[in-house]
């Protein structure tokens, strides 16, 4: 049985979440102890719960330790099966998050299976559900993956209530990818919603962030939804496309977001989108800080070599390299630090 410090690296729900998927996808039983020990809130909260409770229900796991505050975690994976699951997770913890623990696993599936997952689609410190499928699903498409993701309701912070559904399809390969010099910026596609708000505020912050854009750049689209939720809610999302001669298929894209709460006026949810975005493009990277630690688990399945450059090295990243180095020979090297742009280099079987 494989053992794994919980509190390695950013010590957070990251940790658990892809030794899961790790331990299914390479057959692996595992003790993890130290759960989220760097956490205020140590150990497994409702949604790390339910993403121990996903790992288990696709792959026949035998499970020992998965309750609420539990900070060691014994799972032994069974047969990997498709199927049609639907998972609560009771709190506004992100949908998204559960999504990805068992997408890699269930891509191996021999046939489709459909999922539905309750809780925050648009939550703090996770990817949020347009984060997921403007950009997070295209570039899992080029890796060789075949899903389908759909918003029914959006679930916000604090309330969650939200829901998403899932397709994830037998992939069709396990493509590396090349994606390190950007090159030029094409347009930039944007979304502004709300839910249960006076749509003046979307408008506001489109207004906001158009303004902010258009001194360094004017081909700027965003569309303004009303987003179907049970509670009140704001996003603003903006994606950038790039033309690029030496990235795979001559094409990289960026996607930065916010989202609004109570007492956050439109402008500042708009500047914070914006805020980033152009610290994006200050750098000479290619994939964006969030997309590359979620990008390093399939990358150190592909079937040859891959390497990107992105525009932070985050603690995440680090976190996540470590724990993928702990199930698989798969070697990782980063050229830089935390903060700093870098370069990343994947070699899924260094030996052969
Ligand atoms: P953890 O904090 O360990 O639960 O992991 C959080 C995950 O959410 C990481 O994969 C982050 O890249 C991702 N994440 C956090 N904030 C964002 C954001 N603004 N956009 C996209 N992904 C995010």
């Amino acid at each position: 049985m494989l053992e794994i410090d919980g509190s390695i690296g950013e010590g957070g729900g990251q940790v658990l979440r892809s030794a899961l998927t790790l331990s299914i996808l390479t057959g692996t039983p595992m003790l993890i102890k130290e759960i989220r020990a760097r956490r205020s809130t140590p150990g497994l909260m409702p949604q790390h719960l339910k993403a121990v409770d996903a790992a288990a229900a696709v792959s026949r796991a035998h499970v020992e330790g998965a309750f609420k505050g539990s900070t060691s975690l014994k799972f032994e994976p069974g047969q990997l099966r498709s199927g049609r699951y639907r998972f609560d997770i009771g709190t506004a913890g992100s949908t998204s998050l559960v999504l990805q623990t068992i997408f890699l696993p269930l891509s191996k599936a021999s046939s489709a299976s459909s999922v539905i997952i309750t809780g925050g689609t648009h939550v703090p410190w996770a990817p949020s559900f347009h984060f997921l499928a403007w950009h997070w699903l295209e570039w899992m498409k080029k890796l060789g993956y075949n899903a389908e993701i759909s918003l029914d309701q959006a679930g916000y912070y604090p309330q969650g209530g939200g829901r998403i559904s899932a397709t994830i399809r037998p992939r069709d390969g396990q493509v590396p990818l090349q994606s390190v010099n950007r090159g030029q910026l094409l347009r930039i596609r944007g979304l502004s919603a709300v839910s249960n708000l006076n749509i003046d505020i979307a408008e506001r912050q489109k207004r906001r962030a158009i303004q902010r854009l258009h001194p360094h750049f004017d081909n700027v689209r965003i569309k303004i939804e009303q987003l179907p939720s049970r509670f009140k809610g704001t996003m603003l999302f903006l994606l950038a496309e790039f033309q690029s001669d030496d990235t795979q298929n001559g094409y990289t894209q960026c996607c930065y977001y916010s989202l609004g709460k109570l007492g956050k006026p439109a402008e500042a949810v708009a500047d914070e989108a914006v805020d980033a975005l152009l610290d994006f493009l200050n750098t000479d990277a290619a994939i964006d800080q969030y997309l590359a630690d979620q990008l390093l688990l399939p990358l150190a399945f592909a079937t040859s070599q891959s390497a990107i450059r992105t525009s932070q090295i985050t603690p995440h990243l680090l976190t996540n390299a470590e724990v993928i180095r702990q199930f698989l020979s798969a070697k990782i090297e980063i050229d830089s630090d935390i903060g700093k742009p870098g370069l990343i280099r994947v070699i899924p079987n260094p030996s052969s």
